[in-house]
């Protein structure tokens, strides 16, 4: 039995045959990433944009949607010849969906089949309801996570992308090589599956090529990293019945650990945890039912669950220390690339762009190099202290993970599971801790990051 596929939207689109091209010139010189030296390419074909944007995931392909009825012509590079990895994050936030209403995209995205997660839950694996809560109880216009496939996101929003005219997709070619000049990328490389070369040229280029961008290696941008301990499990099951209500996101601890349960679109569920004492190769050699009577332990509910493995996740922080160079800008992952723990990570690549939106320059003013430079230079002044902020909470959660999963995880489960009580009871963290799951930002309170922590 298979839950991968995604059941609610087209195909996925790929198609090489809906590049066009807009000029031919002769190409130059340029850097090779994988080689880091020269490389001279043949003539051959050369497109003019004014965005070209590296890399289709998420954020690459929201940021082309959100500009579908700009005055810019925008390319899209993207090497990938299959969806995005449908194990990985499934939700947008309210704050995002709020952003999606915006940009006129939100009912696009019901009308594909996304549904509403409008609340959590977090339960003992002994039945004790630790911290219910509903988005509903704080002020904010989209009270619901967004639940769509991941698989699906990039290609829904390349769909609405393409209502621009002037919007081109080269997929699949993957790029590789670049001409630098003083910080900036003054042409990109994109190659085919075939071997075929095309030259992009654009005064703004946008790097969104996820954690391991080539586009931030090429440029030399400087990181901040850290590799967490416990990698993370993905698990695909059949929703269970009797996990009510539905549209919630659970999850459930027991002294030897925790697990996460969401609902997808499909009538499955994703069961993600991480990988404590009982290690990796464990969960590689387990059987299906070895699985669901260790999750049971944990979440009584999954007893004799069908399970299918996801995948494996290494869950590492990358954070740019800087995110323009020249004419470039970092965004998504290939930004701030961080831990699952609190579901930010997609998000987070989605929340920066209205703030890089409304810095852009006009199509004319691309012309100027130090007009595009000074743009890309007052967004990162708004976004990197907002991100260095989320980064270091986001981490502090990481690490709490990391401890329900290490050795002393009993002790740190039941300090959790008092801090959970503690939330549900006292309206002022519960609130912060609203604001602050929803992706909003955080109301002024006294209450202090250590109180709200779970
Ligand atoms: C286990 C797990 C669970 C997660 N859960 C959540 C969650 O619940 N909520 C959440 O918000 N986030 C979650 N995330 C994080 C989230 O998946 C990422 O933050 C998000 O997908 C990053 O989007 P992106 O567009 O920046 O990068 P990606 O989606 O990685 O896209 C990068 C794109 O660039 C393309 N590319 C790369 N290199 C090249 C190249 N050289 N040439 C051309 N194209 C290239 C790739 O093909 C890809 O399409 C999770 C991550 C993991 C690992």
């Amino acid at each position: 039995m298979s839950f991968r596929r995604s059941t609610i939207a087209s195909q996925f689109p790929i198609s090489p045959g809906s590049l066009c091209l807009n000029s031919i010139h002769d190409s130059t010189a340029q850097v090779d990433i994988d080689t880091g030296g020269l490389m001279s390419t043949s003539q051959g074909e050369i497109i003019e944009a004014d965005i070209a944007i590296v890399g289709g995931g998420v954020a690459g392909s929201a940021l082309a949607a959100a500009l579908r009825n700009s005055e810019y012509k925008i390319v899209v590079i993207d090497k990938r010849t299959a969806p995005l990895d449908s194990s990985r994050g499934d939700n947008f936030t309210p704050a995002n969906a709020e952003i999606f209403s915006q940009w006129g995209v939100l009912d696009e995205f019901i009308k594909r089949g996304a549904t509403k997660r409008v609340g959590a839950e977090f339960r003992t694996s002994a039945g004790e309801v630790l911290l219910t809560s509903s988005y509903s109880e704080i002020d904010i216009p989209e009270p619901y996570f967004l639940v769509y496939h991941h698989d699906l996101m990039a290609e829904t929003f390349q769909e609405i992308a393409s209502e621009n005219p002037n919007y081109q997709l080269l997929q699949p070619y993957s790029v590789k090589g670049f001409e630098i000049e003083a910080g900036s990328i003054k042409s990109i490389t994109a190659t085919s599956n075939e071997g075929k070369q095309i030259e992009v040229r654009a005064p703004l280029v946008i790097a969104s090529d996820g954690s391991s961008s080539n586009v931030r290696t090429a440029l030399g941008f400087p990181t901040f990293e850290h590799p967490y301990q416990h990698n993370l499990v993905s698990i695909f099951a059949p929703y269970p019945k009797e996990l009510t209500p539905q549209n919630y996101f659970y999850r459930y601890s027991d002294p030897s650990g925790h697990v996460i349960i969401q609902h997808r679109n499909n009538g499955t569920a994703k069961v993600i945890l991480a990988v404590g004492e009982e290690g990796m190769p464990w969960w590689k050699g387990a059987t299906p039912e070895q699985r669901a009577e260790f999750l049971a332990r944990r979440a009584p509910i999954l007893e004799g669950i069908e399970t299918e493995m996801a995948g494996f996740y290494p869950a590492r922080m990358i954070h740019a220390l800087q995110y323009v160079s020249g004419n470039t800008v970092l965004i998504g992952d290939a930004a701030h690339t961080i831990h699952p723990a609190r579901g930010q990570g997609l998000n987070m690549g989605i929340s920066a762009l209205p703030n890089l939106l409304a810095k852009l320059p006009t199509a004319a003013e691309l012309k100027d190099p130090n007009k595009v430079r000074e743009a890309l230079l007052a967004f990162e002044a708004i976004q990197k202290p907002l991100y260095e902020r989320s980064i270091a909470r986001n981490h502090v959660a990481a690490m709490d993970m990391e401890a329900a999963a290490g050795e002393n995880h009993e002790f740190v489960i039941k300090r959790q599971d008092e801090a959970l009580r503690k939330v549900a009871a006292t309206p002022a963290i519960r609130r912060r801790y609203l604001h602050e799951s929803t992706g909003y930002p955080l109301p002024s309170s006294p209450v202090t990051n250590a109180q709200y922590q779970v």
